[in-house]
Order: C-alpha cells, then sequence, then structure tokens
C-alpha cells in the first residue's frame, strides 16, 4: 500500500531525499550528518526506507525522526528490492525535486549543491555518473558486458555507469508515479521517457558499514529484468534464428538435387533428412518468433507505458480529449512534459 506522509505546507518543500535502506543500521546517522550539513541552504526532506531490514535500521530512524520533523521513515514489512524502495520514495516525496542515493555513503552527498544547481538550470533529470570503478574487477566487468550488450540491441540507450544516484523534478516523479507498470527499471524508464538530462560525474566512495546486497544473484536478476522489460530482441531473434535456419537448409536441399543431377553421389537419404529437419526446425522457430510477436503486442497493452508526454499545451484548456497526456498524474500534476512519438515499442 502507498504511503503518504502529511506536512503541514509542501509548496516550499525544495528536496526530497530518499534513501533506500538495506540493513544500514551502522549508515543511518552518517548519511543523515552529511546531508543535512551540505543541505542547510535548502528546505529538505528526508525519506529512508527501510527494504525489509533484519538489523536495526528502523529503530535508528525512528530515533532520528523523534529528533528531526524532517526525516520520514517508510518501513517495508519485507525485502521487496532496490527498485521498489527507489518506487515507495517517488510516491512519498513531496518536494520540488527529489533526489535518491545510496544509504551507504558510496554516493558523496557533497556534490548535492551542484545537483541543485544544474536542476535549477531547468534540466528535469540530473543523473550521477561514476567517474571511477565502484566495485570489483568481475562485477564491473559483467556490467559493462550486460550494458554495452543492452545498448548494442535496444533503441533507448542507458548509460553504462549510471547509479541510482539522481534527481528528478517533481514533473518527472509525477509521470513515474502514474506509471502502472510493475517492477519498473528507473534507470532504462527515465532515457525512455525523453525528459530534458544532464549527467554529472561523481567519484564513488567505499560502502561506510556493512556489506554490499548486490551480488552476484541479484545483479543477473536485475539485468534480466531490464532486458527483458525494455528489449524485445530476445523474441525477435526466434524469428530470425528460423529464417536463417530454414534458408540455408532449404537451400543445401537444391544444392544436393542439383549436385545429383551432375554426378555425385550423396549417401542415400541423408540430404532429405538434414534438409528437412533442419527446415522444420527453422519453421518452428519462425513461428515462435510470430507468437513472440503477439506476445509483445499484449506485453505493450498490459504495461500501458506513456505513448507521449506532452512538453506543455497552449492554451492548456483548448486540449481536446485526444491531446490529453496519456499520463494521468495527480491531480496538483500540470499538463506538461516532453513529446514522445505515439505506439512506440520496445526494440
Ligand atoms: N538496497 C535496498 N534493497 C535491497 C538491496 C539494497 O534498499 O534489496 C539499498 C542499500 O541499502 C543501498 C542501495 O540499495 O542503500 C544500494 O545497495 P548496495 O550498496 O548493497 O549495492 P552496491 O552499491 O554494492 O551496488
Ligand atoms: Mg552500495
Amino acid at each position: 500500500m502507498d504511503w503518504q506522509h502529511s506536512t503541514e505546507d509542501d509548496s516550499h518543500l525544495e528536496l526530497s531525499i530518499v534513501l533506500p535502506c538495506f540493513n544500514e543500521e551502522g549508515n543511518v546517522l552518517p548519511v543523515y550528518e552529511r546531508v543535512s550539513a551540505v543541505c542547510r541552504e535548502v528546505s529538505w526532506e528526508m525519506l529512508f526506507v527501510d527494504d525489509g531490514s533484519a538489523d536495526g535500521t528502523a529503530a535508528a530512524v525512528e530515533a532520528l525522526a523523534r529528533r528531526d520533523s524532517r526525516v520520514h521513515l517508510l518501513r517495508f514489512i519485507r525485502n521487496a528490492g532496490h527498485q521498489q524502495a527507489l518506487r515507495a520514495g517517488y510516491r512519498a516525496a513531496r518536494g520540488a525535486h527529489v533526489l535518491t542515493l545510496d544509504a551507504d555513503l558510496q554516493h558523496p552527498p557533497e556534490i548535492i549543491p551542484s545537483v541543485l544547481a544544474k536542476a535549477r538550470e531547468g534540466y528535469d533529470v540530473v543523473q550521477m555518473v561514476r567517474a571511477g570503478e565502484q566495485t570489483g574487477f568481475l562485477k564491473n566487468f559483467l556490467s559493462r558486458s550486460f550494458y554495452k550488450f543492452f545498448n548494442s540491441i535496444s533503441d533507448v540507450p542507458i548509460i553504462e555507469q549510471a547509479s541510482d544516484f539522481r534527481l528528478i523534478s517533481r514533473r518527472v516523479c509525477d509521470v513515474l508515479n502514474a506509471l502502472p507498470e510493475r517492477n519498473l527499471i528507473v534507470r532504462a524508464i527515465l532515457p525512455y521517457l525523453g525528459f530534458r538530462a544532464a549527467n554529472l560525474p561523481y567519484a564513488p566512495a567505499d560502502r561506510l558499514h556493512g556489506q554490499s546486497s548486490y551480488g552476484f544473484r541479484k545483479s543477473l536478476q536485475l539485468g534480466s529484468q531490464t532486458l527483458f522489460n525494455f528489449s524485445a530482441f530476445p523474441l525477435k531473434l526466434a524469428m530470425r534464428l528460423g529464417v536463417l535456419i530454414s534458408g540455408l537448409a532449404f537451400a543445401y536441399g537444391i544444392y544436393n538435387v542439383a549436385a545429383k543431377f551432375f554426378g555425385h553421389r550423396n549417401v542415400p537419404g541423408y540430404t532429405d533428412l538434414i534438409a528437412s529437419t533442419l527446415f522444420l526446425g527453422g519453421l518452428i522457430l519462425v513461428y515462435l518468433g510470430i507468437l513472440g510477436r503477439y506476445v509483445l503486442v499484449i506485453l505493450d497493452h498490459l504495461k500501458r507505458r506513456p505513448e507521449y508526454v506532452l512538453a506543455e499545451s497552449v492554451p492548456a484548456a483548448a486540449t481536446g480529449p485526444e491531446d490529453k497526456p496519456r499520463v494521468k498524474s495527480p491531480a496538483s500534476t500540470p499538463p506538461d512534459a516532453s513529446g514522445r512519438p505515439q505506439g512506440r515499442q520496445a526494440t
């Protein structure tokens, strides 16, 4: 269930800071202190999303919230995952900008003033990009290989070194909150939506306390979710492979028939068997590919991603039913955002 905290007056709240936490007991106080030290000039709220921690994370946040009313806790009853924690934070955030950063202090809060400065220049998304290696060689290698592969088959590229350290404007937050899609991968949907984005480099720090919970299994899960939610390539591959195999089998059959006429002797029955097996195998793949295309159409309907997001409508009242933004935003949202072609499908 969505949870929304009440604030007396949200209109002056400039910044919501969302911190997903999974067993971050030792990091809660340090991250609070470092973030609040650099945010003196702005009005802010801090939303700790406890993603089913087994340690004292929630108690540490509660203790902070008693001292400082700008601190809030959202607690999941079980571990739902980092992306879900981000989503819950976006839904509860009330500020004019929403910044997400890891609670383990790998995302240095000291760059928040430059992030806000970029946002004030008019960027809807300020994406922090790792300027150095954050993890071990193997994890980096696998992650880079994945993004290279993904970007080569997707028409909406994801920046390889982009993390979940980013700031989004209120209107982007409203558009994200209105998306009905489950298991949303924020770093992939933002380039898809196409809001104006700026990249800011940052040097990742070491985790302050505790251990990374993004092991091989979780990283693989995130990778496959990104691939299957944002690319139709694996389904389309069946069709391409099928056409190739059937085509080759057909050509092989023709070649052997021709060869026989010119006096070549083949093992009896061999050509028929191989050519027909390969041809049928290819045909099955083609039909899997065709089925896949229908599955994609169904998926596209189910996901109900916006076909476009309006940049603006002038005059606002003149929009007819067809021109209304497909993304229904909460009542407070102005009907504006960036344009998008209709009926697009993931590639
Ligand atoms: N996290 C979360 N739920 C999870 C795993 C991680 O909310 O199931 C949080 C975690 O507390 C941290 C951020 O997501 O604030 C990044 O996780 P982690 O540091 O373990 O990953 P890494 O930085 O090693 O990729
Ligand atoms: Mg980390």
